[in-house]
């Protein structure tokens, strides 16, 4: 039977685990650390490791892992920034991952976010508990006549501006690949990334991390937007250089900021650090802005996500153990089927 490393577990991992049909064919190490260098020997006697976004897999991390004897790499996410896939290939390792689970999750949280920050929910929620029923600072604007500009339509960004229709929106679109048939039928303008960032009151991004997206939103990015934009990031935290950003909400330059994913998250999201002092001074001076609403990677986190998350990688590791094929869009590396031949 094949043996899992599953980092990075919660207690809701183990259960989805434990719920997902085929589970009791391998047998679970869940570990509550994150994968890095020193977590890398919980893998001792394991042939895959489930990792997750958090999770460090660079080449000194993987070389310990492939000498441990582990061949597998079974990401429970869609994003892959945090692998090293050309080590992966060269120390003989399959990787591979969850391609799609519930759009649905993220665009819904996404739109979640924008709602909140817009009508100073998280303010208004606040205050009321303190029997502060004053309105002054909770204003807000109608979503209707506005413009969303959305960087990256595909899955989730599709979702997220189907999700929109309802507000009588104008959708401006960007991305490398665009989908003009889907983009007429719904009403959406592909527009180069300029026209995107001047012309859109509400700015959401939904592209994935690459060299190309690292730091897409930065001081000449923000300054080319409206006065007063409104900037959405539910896709990785590292698409925002943090300190342009700080200023242009000291400067009011933005109006609002929701972020699910921050670019240095890795110390600090998923960890309750209620009685320490937040060692992170930019993470700590977003927050005190009242306008920043920031959420711990939590866009993906629904039951139905989840399900489908752990079915997936339930599923490669199997496939990987009896030397089935993968499916379809689940392979990022496949060094290992040659090694098997
Ligand atoms: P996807 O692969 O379906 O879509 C990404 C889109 O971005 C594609 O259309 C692609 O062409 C486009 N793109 C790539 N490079 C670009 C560039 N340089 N400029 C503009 N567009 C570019 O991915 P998805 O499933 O929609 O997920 C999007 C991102 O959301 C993921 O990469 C991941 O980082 C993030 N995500 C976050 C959470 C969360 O919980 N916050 C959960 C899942 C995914």
């Amino acid at each position: 039977m094949i043996r899992a490393a599953v980092y990075d577990s919660k207690p809701y991992t183990r259960q989805f685990f434990d719920e997902t049909p085929g589970s009791d064919q391998a047998d679970w190490r869940f570990i509550e650390a994150k994968l890095d260098r020193d977590s890398a020997w919980s893998a001792k006697d394991c042939q895959a490791a489930c990792v997750f976004v958090n999770c460090v897999a660079n080449r000194p991390v993987l070389e310990v892992l492939a000498q441990l004897g582990v061949s597998l790499i079974a990401l429970r996410s869609a994003g892959y920034n945090n692998v090293d896939l050309d080590a992966a290939r060269n120390l003989g390792l399959d990787v591979v991952r969850v391609p799609a689970y519930s759009p649905e999750a993220v665009a819904e949280h996404t739109l979640g976010l924008l709602l909140a920050l817009n009508r100073r929910i998280h303010r208004a929620y606040n205050r009321v508990r303190e029997q502060n029923f004053a309105l002054t600072g909770l204003m807000g604007f109608n979503l209707e006549g506005k413009t969303v500009g959305v960087i990256g339509t595909g899955r989730i960004g599709k979702t997220f501006i189907e999700l929109l229709c309802g507000f009588k929106v104008r959708v401006l679109a960007y991305d490398v690949k665009p989908d003009q048939h889907w983009a007429e039928k719904r009403g959406v303008r592909y527009v180069p990334l300029n026209e995107l960032l001047s012309g859109s009151d509400v700015i959401s991004l939904h592209a994935p991390l690459t060299p190309e997206t690292h730091h897409i939103i930065n001081a000449q990015t923000i300054d080319r937007m409206k006065n007063g934009a409104y900037l959405i990031n539910t896709s990785r935290g590292k698409l925002i250089d943090t300190t342009p950003l700080i200023e242009a909400l000291k400067s009011g330059k933005l109006g609002g900021v929701a972020l699910d994913v921050y670019e240095e998250e890795e110390n600090v999201f998923s960890r309750d650090l209620s009685d320490q002092v937040l060692q992170d001074d930019e993470l700590a001076r977003l927050l005190t802005f009242p306008n920043v609403l920031i959420t711990a990677h939590q866009a993906f986190f629904t039951r139905e996500a989840l399900a489908q998350i752990t079915r997936t990688t339930v599923d490669n590791v199997l496939r990987f153990a009896s030397d089935q094929p993968y499916l379809e869009g689940t392979v990022l590396v496949e060094a290992q089927s040659q090694v098997r031949a």
